[in-house]
């Protein structure tokens, strides 16, 4: 018999934990196939790691690995994925904002041949108008910007087969932009939509400053065109200065020195001074990128692996 792990990364679930499992068995038991519950532990400062324990003691399909520290989201699904033993993987977040009803309707597609079978978001209820537009406008412009194609109101719950699994775990490099990877790696793609619902208890981890950080990491590591940009607006400056220094050239020799210009010269050079500024502050996101995928420093660590008892 076939194995689809449940990949679920936990930092700071203990309120949700147990409802989580409950919902899920519900789903899972109705479904001839042999589940893993693996529970990634990223550095909970609270009691998620015991709660995770006493599911394993009661259910010998849960399984967990317990990270070092915490990583963030992105690193503990690297980490989930490294250690599903499953054929299929699905990935959920803890807060059941990723509904379980959708696990029967994943492994259809999946059956039915899909490599990865994506859910996306028909609505989002409990998010804030600014969250939903910005995160539109910045979809929008990563795949303007990137030559790959990122799903628009895609989370990172989906059904993965081995094949794409396998994939995914050759992507070494620490600036990960898990939602770039899996469009990235291809394979045969299938779509299913949902609602998605408000987190059914303890608070969310995101908050603008994760998510424009998130923003920069998506874009600098799919593509160097903000680089080209800013060569693109220093040529069109340049451009413009040499066609007014020829101007200004022209009229000194036929009206001689005007003296006042003050204003000018005082925008010309903050103008060009912000935009070298700008680029230089481009260029150095990508160096700082090249300096930390260079170190090739291990992923993450972890202080205990746990599989599921069989
Ligand atoms: N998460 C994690 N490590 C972190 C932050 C979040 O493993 O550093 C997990 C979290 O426990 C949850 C999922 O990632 O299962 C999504 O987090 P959250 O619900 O806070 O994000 P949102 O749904 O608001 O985007
Ligand atoms: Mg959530």
């Amino acid at each position: 018999m076939k194995t689809i792990t449940i990949l679920v990364p936990c930092y700071n679930e203990e309120e949700v934990i147990d409802i989580f499992y409950d919902e899920v068995v519900k789903v899972i038991n109705d479904i001839d196939y042999r589940f893993e519950l693996l529970f990634i532990n990223d550095g909970s400062k609270d009691r998620t790691l015991a709660k995770i324990i006493s599911l394993r003691l009661r259910d010998s399909r849960v399984s967990y690995v317990d990270l070092s520290r915490n990583y963030g989201k992105e690193i503990a699904m690297a980490a989930g994925l490294d250690y599903a033993s499953g054929d299929a993987v699905i990935i959920m977040d803890a807060d059941l904002q990723d509904p379980p009803r959708l696990i029967p309707v994943m492994i259809k597609e999946w059956e039915a041949g899909y490599d990865d079978v994506y859910a996306k978001r028909s609505s989002r209820k409990g998010e804030s108008f600014t969250k939903k537009f910005t995160a539109h406008c910045f979809y929008r412009l990563l795949g303007k910007l990137a030559k790959v194609e990122i799903q628009e109101d895609t989370g990172d719950f989906r059904l993965l087969n081995r094949q794409a699994v396998d994939a995914l775990k050759q992507f070494k490099e620490t600036g990960r932009y898990t939602k770039g990877l899996f469009s990235l790696i291809g394979f045969n793609k299938k779509e299913i939509l949902f609602d998605r619902d408000e987190r059914v208890a303890g608070k969310t981890k995101w908050n603008y400053c994760k998510l424009i950080g998130l923003a920069i990491e998506g874009i600098t590591t799919f593509t160097i065109m903000p680089l080209r940009i800013a060569t693109f607006i220093g040529s069109i400056t340049g451009i413009g200065a040499f066609i007014y220094m020829i101007y200004i050239v022209l009229r000194t020799l036929i009206i001689g020195i005007a003296l006042p210009g003050y204003a000018s010269l005082i925008s010309i050079m903050l103008f060009i001074g912000s935009i070298q500024l700008v680029s230089i502050g481009v260029l150095g996101e990508y160096v700082g990128r090249i300096f930390n995928e260079t170190k090739n420093r291990p992923l993450y660590f972890i202080n205990k692996y746990e599989s599921t008892k069989v």
